[in-house]
């Protein structure tokens, strides 16, 4: 007879694992960021158990739902979840900033001088200042979004002055073609962090955002900080 468990029985132990395995791979210096996305709340509370701090989602309904249910002010369970951060990874919908907003640690995915217009203005009227990463379109794929390399200095510029004074660019971020040419996937990456360097050194930017469960190490050599691991770590989706 077969038992059908509920997920927490039958994952119980294989997410700390891979997260672990994962930690002990990824250098110190490099942050790692678990996506866990379309997982349930309880595969957060495994991998925070293990010592995950970053925790990433791509869709905002989930990312607030999650927020509310697993974040330590929570009446009642104060300090459970401490030092929990919550990053926005995928595109981001202007009209959907507002909902994020008020808790979101870092955004990953900026795509938009709107969509800064819009965070800034959100982040202003909750007194804060919010992280963001610029994404840059290093793939072949349309389908991928971002700024193109040649629009940064302009943009920086702006990012410099004070049209969002209410946002903080920590770095950038990119996503490599979906492809098992590794040669390619490097030379992406390694467009991406002589963006980084160029624009980043006198910004004293931190972070550089690349690298998912199939291209992490490629990133990692090519320089990233940030990975950020979904189904490594959480099992396919
Ligand atoms: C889903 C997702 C990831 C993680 O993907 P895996 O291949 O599961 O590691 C990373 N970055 C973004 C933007 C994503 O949407």
């Amino acid at each position: 007879m077969i038992l059908v468990q509920p997920y927490d029985l039958w994952c119980m132990g294989t997410i700390a694992k891979a997260w672990n395995e994962l930690r002990a791979e990824v250098p110190d210096h490099v942050s790692l960021v678990a996506v866990s996305k379309t997982k349930p709340n309880e595969a957060v509370v495994e991998a925070y158990g293990a010592g995950a701090r970053m925790f990433g989602e791509n869709r905002v309904q989930e990312l607030v739902g999650k927020h509310e249910n697993l974040t330590h002010h929570d009446s009642g369970r104060t300090d459970e979840f401490e030092g929990l951060e919550w990053h926005q990874i995928g595109t981001l919908q202007r009209n959907k900033v507002k909902y994020i907003a008020p808790f979101v640690h870092l955004i990953h995915a900026v795509d938009q001088p709107s969509l800064l217009d819009e965070i800034n203005k959100r982040a202003a009227s909750h007194g804060r200042k919010q992280n963001v990463l610029l994404q840059v379109h290093i793939a072949e794929e349309q389908s991928k979004f971002g700024f193109a390399s040649a629009e940064l200095p302009q943009l920086l510029e702006q990012l410099d002055g004070d049209r969002w004074p209410n946002v903080e660019a920590l770095g950038l971020m990119g996503m490599a073609t979906f492809t098992s040419d590794e040669a390619q996937v490097a030379r992406e990456f390694s467009g991406l962090r002589k963006d980084f360097d160029a624009h980043g050194r006198q910004r004293n930017w931190t972070t550089l955002s690349m690298g998912m469960s199939g291209d992490w190490r490629i990133a990692v050599a090519e320089g990233s900080t940030m990975v950020r691991i979904g189904s490594s770590i959480f099992g396919q989706r």
